[in-house]
């Protein structure tokens, strides 16, 4: 249970701001090494990104659509049993647009029978493929982007360009341009067995890990915004939030990467190159989601878990970020998937930019939002007609909706592009005791990600205690 902030020592062993998952993790993580450790987080619930909503007797899930199965054994080792036996795969993923429309298990099996079969392409290329990509891992030449790998393997074949990276833009919105290992890596850990999900929903994971981290004696306040780190003659002191000093050895920022080097920490305490190296790093798209909530009692037909659809001609990282993007998923929650409740929840997402929606007048921001509303309701009644009869609540989410909840730059829903990984990881070369975690250079976002990246770092941050 949280405390109330007034109640927290003048000194902890660390400070971790911010209760993302990455966040999250390396709290757990450092507490069960036996350090002292504080949580501070901003919302007044945990869980960052990986978060929920109710309304009106329903529970909207934000970020759960899906993760690799990589996340069953990261939980099982990091987290605990109970966690991982909850997570259970989702079996029939969709793709409709004007290229092809297929149902899909979603893994390496299934993608070389539909590869060959649907898409005609020979086994050799195929095998060539998966092992080009499977065996791509972070120290790989970044030189090859996404688009030039596709060309290697699938010239001219933009159908199964669209196949190959739709899903994974939507899993970490990278583009053809981004660095092929930003997809490869993400690409082969679902084709290692198929999407997964939690059953049960985020409110249920969550509560969980709260419970472990209460077992593992981490310090928790929510509603609490910390407003500076402290650095003296290039070593962490604390942390400065409401008011009140807090000293630690270590502080591990879980907010955003430019947010902790520009808004958190006095910019002089760094390097002219290191400055340098950091203003090159762009932060990823946003999202913009639609929440629709099926009346008690009703019922809809199984259309499939997640839908990735869209009625624009090709696939084109471009026209996934427009306002009036002709793309969205749809993740389709049954009780099965939540057990309990009884209840149907359907969430169409879609990538967006923030600059489209951050200048917008307030009048004119919710026409727009009411529009998105539409668009997506019209689309969804392609896979369930009639299904406007049945819904009682809808809402709309934007990247002013995700700037405005985890304070992230612009509302990125997947951190940094790839250079933000360099600068994450040699923050603490900067300045003694100061950690990053969390999504950054595509790699480390998503849940599986950043539950690693919170691994990594709490091994840094002991190392770093412990020296
Ligand atoms: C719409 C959407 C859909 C997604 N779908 C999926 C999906 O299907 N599968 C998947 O794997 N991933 C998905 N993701 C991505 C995934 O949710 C994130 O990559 C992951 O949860 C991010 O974790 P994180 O550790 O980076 O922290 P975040 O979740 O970004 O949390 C950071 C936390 O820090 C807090 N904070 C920031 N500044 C301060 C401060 N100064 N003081 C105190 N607290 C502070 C914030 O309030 C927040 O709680 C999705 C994301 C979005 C937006």
């Amino acid at each position: 249970m949280p405390i109330p902030f007034i109640q927290t020592l003048d000194r902890y062993d660390i400070i971790v701001i911010g209760s993302g998952l990455g966040g999250l993790t390396a709290a757990n993580r450092l507490a069960y090494c036996g350090h002292k450790v504080l949580l501070l987080e901003h919302h007044h619930r945990l869980g960052g990104l990986a978060t929920w909503f109710r309304r009106k007797g329903h529970i909207f899930d934000i970020s759960l659509h899906g993760f690799p199965y990589g996340m069953v054994k990261t939980c099982k080792k990091y987290w605990n049993n109970a966690i991982m036996q909850s997570i259970v795969q989702l079996k029939n993923i969709v793709f409709d647009n004007p290229q092809f429309s297929l149902k899909t298990s979603f893994d390496k099996k299934d993608f070389t029978h539909i590869l060959e079969s649907q898409f005609g392409v020979s086994p050799d290329v195929i095998n060539r493929f998966f092992k080009t990509v499977s065996g791509m891992n972070f120290y790989d030449d970044q030189a090859m982007t996404t688009m030039e790998l596709f060309n290697e393997f699938f010239p001219g074949r933009s159908d199964i360009h669209r196949f190959l990276m739709e899903p994974i833009t939507y899993a970490n919105g990278s583009t053809l341009d981004d660095p092929a290992i930003t997809y490869g890596i993400v690409f082969s850990n679902f084709m290692n067995r198929g999407v997964f999900t939690f059953e049960g929903g985020t409110d249920k994971l969550i509560t969980m890990m709260s419970d472990e981290l209460e077992k593992n004696g981490v310090t928790i306040c929510t509603k609490t915004k910390v407003d500076r780190i402290i650095v003296e003659k290039g070593k962490v002191r604390g942390v400065e939030a409401r008011g009140k000093t807090i000293s630690s050895r270590a502080v591990v920022s879980n907010s955003g990467i430019t947010n902790t080097i520009y808004n958190l920490t006095d910019k002089r305490a760094f390097s002219d190159e290191f400055l340098e190296k950091a203003a090159e790093v762009r932060v990823n798209n946003s999202s913009c989601q639609v929440y629709m909530g099926i009346r008690d009692g009703e019922k809809i037909n199984d259309v499939g878990d997640l839908l990735f659809t869209s009625t624009a001609a090709e696939f084109d990282s471009a026209e996934l970020l427009d306002r009036e993007t002709k793309s969205k998923t749809f993740s389709i929650y049954y009780p099965r998937t939540r057990p309990g409740l009884n209840r149907y929840t359907i969430v169409a997402s879609m990538n967006s930019r923030y600059e489209d929606w951050a200048e917008l007048g307030e009048e004119q921001y919710e026409n727009e939002k009411q529009s998105l509303i539409s668009r997506s309701l019209k689309d969804l009644n392609r896979y369930l007609p009639g299904v406007a009869e049945k819904i009682d609540w809808m809402e709309a989410a934007t990247p002013r909706t995700f700037n405005r909840y985890t304070l992230h730059t612009q509302g990125t829903s997947f951190g940094t592009k790839f250079e933000g990984l360099d600068v994450s990881r040699s923050i603490f070369k900067e300045i003694s005791g100061l950690f990053h975690v969390g999504s950054v250079g595509i790699i480390m976002s998503g849940w599986l990600g950043a539950i690693n990246y919170g691994v990594i770092v709490s091994n840094d941050v002991d190392s770093h205690l412990r020296s």
